[in-house]
């Protein structure tokens, strides 16, 4: 995910104690992820930043709707989407370790940027399979698909039927 100038925030000049941060996700952003499903969108982006001598806490909440295209029948599909994510940077970090939480910034840092943890939030929000709802999707589609799942029915093979009827005759003592 490419930063955004728009997600950074500097936090030199911010007093310590909670400061709030709004921001809304459009076409640009979701260019900007590199992401072949994301289409579009309109999300609405709340950040808590608590601010104290030795860290800053951010609490990112998205919500709004992701244009992606739906895995059944391919055509375009608006998916809404509801996630939060807390991410800790430490400021003048000595211990210079990152995990999935906490992320230690360089002593001469003095902003952070969002993007990627935003980024990072709308992705563990959406569901993995993304469908439309039962009888959206696209009519035409949905009829081939039909057809050919009726093609392909399997045909139960019957040397599993004799190796059940095996296994059950020898599991009788
Ligand atoms: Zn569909």
């Amino acid at each position: 995910m490419e930063a955004l100038k728009e997600h950074t925030i500097p936090f030199t000049g911010l007093k310590d104690g909670q400061h709030q941060f709004q921001f809304e996700l459009g076409q640009a952003f979701f260019d900007a992820t590199g992401e072949e499903d994301f289409n579009g969108g309109d999300m609405h982006v709340d950040v808590t930043l608590d601010k104290t001598p030795t860290m800053l806490v951010t609490h990112i909440q998205v919500d709004g709707t992701v244009t992606t295209t739906c895995d059944h029948c391919n055509a375009a599909l608006d998916l809404r989407v509801k996630g939060e994510q807390r991410q800790i940077f430490q400021l003048h970090g000595e211990d210079q370790f990152d995990d999935d939480e906490l992320v230690a910034l360089d002593a001469k840092a003095h902003s952070i940027n969002l993007s990627h943890y935003i980024y990072e939030c709308l992705r563990l929000a959406l569901p993995a399979r993304r469908v439309h709802d039962p009888g959206e999707c696209d009519p035409e589609v949905d009829a081939v698909l039909g057809k050919l799942s009726v093609e392909h029915e399997p045909v139960p093979d019957p040397r599993w039927d004799a190796l059940k009827q095996l296994k059950t005759k020898g599991a009788k003592p």
